[in-house]
């Protein structure tokens, strides 16, 4: 079965291979040596002044990020099951709350936030999702994190950056915690978590909240290459190797890939006459819309060994989403679209023509840098 999931997606095989060495003990100058590597990797792709490793999903991170950043109250974006996390994490923690809604393929405005935080002075801090997955839609983070900051520098940005970190360049200017997370974009398990964090960020959470999310011990910790806890070691030895992997090959280049791939299966999708979901979409997914995806992509998986994502909540059965993270051979990229057209002749929906896989590989090589 081709996994085509955003999230969880392919781990690589150099990954796979570094994992299966014995279990070291996460108290030693061996592990030490590693974290330190696996660290300096890390805060280079995040580009910020710091950054912790947490053994959690996303989610825990998130809620990291929300108890150590807020001391009144936050503003929440939810235009998808994950913003309207973010919602719940804040309802959960106790703290003020204010949130913004909209459609699941409508990105937030500048407009809208700025007009939030007038009539609510005492927030201070505010969480967005770069790339919403409930509906792959991309948020302009960078232009809200900027209009934040021009109006009170002392407002916390969270990003999450779970389906966004190592899909596309961000610019952390103006963020203050960037969320990622193992499974999606970063090709390991699941199981672990990471928070990139600004000067002002850690200057905020001075002495931390909560007890086993208390960043402030992280952050101690983790500057001398130990954690708080034990250390997902296997996870963390993985996390190297895939850092080392994508380095080998560039960023740049593996952006690049990832763009030319995502661009490519929305030509392929146009050309089959299906509807696009998002009206800005994020990178790390391809998202349609419409009646015909539930029978698409049960025949996908029954007949045509390809497993990509339905919809939740007011979304499912409306839509099905392809990723586009990770280290994903073009060939199989290129096979998905062909097999969702092959899908639909077989529902009669429409004949077979060759439709999307010309559209894919004309769109992947115009592209070309
Ligand atoms: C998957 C996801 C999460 C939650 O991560 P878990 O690892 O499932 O806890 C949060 N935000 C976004 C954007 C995601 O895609």
């Amino acid at each position: 079965m081709l996994l085509f999931t955003p999230g969880p997606t392919p781990v690589p095989e150099v990954v796979r291979q570094a994992m299966a060495t014995p279990t070291i003990h996460h108290r030693t100058p061996e592990f030490e040596a590693i974290f330190a590597s696996t660290r300096t990797k890390l805060l280079k792709l995040y580009g910020m002044d710091d950054v912790v490793m947490l053994a959690a999903s996303g989610t825990g991170a998130m809620e990291a990020a929300v108890d150590n950043l807020t001391a009144t109250k936050i503003l929440t974006i939810n235009a998808g099951k994950f913003g309207e996390r973010f919602g719940k994490i804040a309802k959960a923690l106790g703290k003020g709350h204010v949130e913004l809604t909209y459609e699941w393929n409508t990105p937030a405005t500048v407009e809208d936030v700025l007009r939030t935080l007038d009539a609510n002075p005492d927030i201070d801090a505010f969480a967005i999702q770069i790339s919403e997955s409930a509906g792959g839609l991309r948020h302009p983070v960078e232009a809200i994190a900027k209009a934040i900051k021009a109006k009170n520098p002392s407002i916390m940005v969270i990003a999450d950056g779970i389906t966004a970190l190592g899909v596309e360049p961000i610019d952390a200017t103006h963020i203050d915690a960037l969320i990622s997370g193992s499974q999606k974009a970063l090709m390991l398990p699941p199981g672990l978590a990471y928070i990139g964090l600004s000067n002002a960020a850690i200057e905020k959470i001075g002495k931390g909240k909560g007890y086993y999310f208390n960043l402030a011990s992280e952050i101690k910790n983790q500057r001398q290459n130990t954690t708080a806890y034990t250390a997902p070691t296997t996870l963390i030895i993985g996390l190297n190797a895939m850092l080392d992997q994508v380095e080998a090959m560039g960023w740049d280049a593996f952006y690049d890939a990832t763009r030319r791939r995502g661009v490519a299966t929305q030509a392929a999708m146009k050309a089959l006459g299906l509807a696009i979901y998002p009206k800005v979409s994020a990178r790390s997914m391809t998202t349609v819309y419409g009646d015909e995806t539930k029978a698409i992509r049960s025949l996908l998986k029954k007949e045509f060994e390809v497993d990509i994502a339905g919809g939740q909540d007011a979304l499912n059965g409306k839509i099905f989403r392809i990723n586009h993270m990770g280290l994903i051979g073009v060939n199989e990229a290129a096979w998905v679209v062909n097999a969702i057209e092959l899908a639909m002749d077989k529902l009669g929906l429409r004949p077979f023509d060759g439709a999307a896989s010309t559209a894919f590989s004309r769109t992947y090589y115009d592209l070309k840098a």
